[in-house]
């Protein structure tokens, strides 16, 4: 039988593992992972659409990938019951600048550059002069939710799952398997090693405001207000090489400062919870296949603060390359780590 290990339990790990044994049902797929949901750092995050902090990662990638993830928001969202809610965003600047229309905007509902006039009714809604922005449609999750229906749906497919800290890629519990796939997050820093992996440290609050129907992401400020069905996520920091996961009392009044500023109403809202996590940040996504030792690794990391944008279409990546790569399993390899 053939064996595939997957290092990561996170929205990448999931999906990936998820998606290899509904394609491939006779193999064996294990994934091995320090951290399940609800402590991963998807599970904390905004879950919103949005192409955000993922560096140079090409236009044609960000749209491949982010495409696919948005048809599978979408197909979700329409049969209902995920927790998936579609509300428009607005992203704004205070100075006046060209805000260039990216690749995937041919793939969102309703992309457009904000006129004068929009920015004046923002700006006189929000008590900030707005000059310059952008609006869509998109999808926001309840990333617990999301998290543990793709586990679910891993397990009843008969995945397997170990909680254990992996030492390296070439350590002891891998040894049985062909293909290993590494979704670690900020983790692939020491595990691969990879030095172009770096912590991107994010502070938010949750709070509830059912009152609110939009995103709001002040570019120049670092504020938003990222409401999903059940809570309201108040942000944020984007700490670069910053590794603390405890909460910073001053990034506090910053958030909670600077959304009040935005939406006064926001004091009426009820604290649920801050919550603090890292960013895996990279120069750009590491998809790719890696031969190392006779073995078969795929990467599939360093997905900065768009992981929930990217996640679906970035397992599709996955599956073809490991369809490319089982060519190279010799038979007698199967029977030995039987
Ligand atoms: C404040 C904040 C807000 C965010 N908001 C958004 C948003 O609105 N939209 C969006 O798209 N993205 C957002 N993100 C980014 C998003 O959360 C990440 O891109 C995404 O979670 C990365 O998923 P992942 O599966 O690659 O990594 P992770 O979720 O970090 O998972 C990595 C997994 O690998 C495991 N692991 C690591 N090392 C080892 C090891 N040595 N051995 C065994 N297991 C290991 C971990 O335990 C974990 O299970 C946000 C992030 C933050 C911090």
């Amino acid at each position: 039988m053939v064996k595939i290990a997957i290092i990561g339990a996170g929205v990448n790990g999931l999906t990936c593992a998820l998606k290899i044994k509904e394609k491939y049902s006779d193999f064996d797929v294990t994934i091995f992972s320090e951290e399940f949901t609800p402590n991963t750092t998807g599970d904390g995050s905004g879950g919103l659409w949005y192409p955000y902090l993922c560096g140079s990662t090409s236009q044609e990638n960000l749209t491949k990938w982010g495409s696919e993830t948005y048809r599978f928001l979408h197909d979700l969202w329409y049969t209902g019951g995920y927790h998936i809610s579609l509300i428009p965003i607005y992203e704004l600047y205070r100075d006046k600048r060209e805000v260039l229309r990216p690749r995937w905007a041919d793939l969102v509902f309703g992309y457009r550059e904000l006129d004068m006039r929009q920015l004046d009714h923002l700006s006189r809604m929000h008590s900030i002069n707005y000059a310059a922005g952008r609006t869509f449609t998109t999808f926001v999750i309840q990333a617990p939710k999301l998290l543990d229906y793709l586990y679910k749906r891993y397990k009843a497919a008969n995945g397997k799952v170990v909680k254990a800290k992996l030492s390296s890629l070439s350590d002891p519990l891998l040894m049985a398997y062909h293909v290993v796939v590494n979704c670690t997050g900020v983790g692939a820093r020491q595990l691969v090693p990879d030095d172009r992996v770096f912590p991107i440290r994010g502070q938010i609050v949750k709070v509830k405001a059912p009152w609110l129907n939009y995103t709001i992401v002040d570019e120049d400020s670092g504020h938003y207000v990222i409401p999903n069905d059940a809570l309201c996520v108040l942000g944020g920091t984007h700490q670069e090489h910053d590794y603390r996961r405890e909460l910073d009392d001053e990034n506090k009044d910053f958030i909670v400062k600077g959304c009040k500023q935005m939406i006064p109403g926001l004091k009426y809202a009820e604290l649920i919870q801050h919550w603090a996590g890292l960013r895996p940040g990279r120069d750009e996504v590491r998809l790719e296949t890696e031969e190392r030792g006779g073995k078969v690794y795929i990467h599939n990391y360093g997905h900065g603060g768009s992981g929930l944008t990217l996640f679906w279409g970035c397992g599709d990546s996955v599956v073809e390359l490991l369809g490319e790569s089982l060519s190279s399993i010799k038979p007698s390899d199967i029977t030995s780590k039987l």
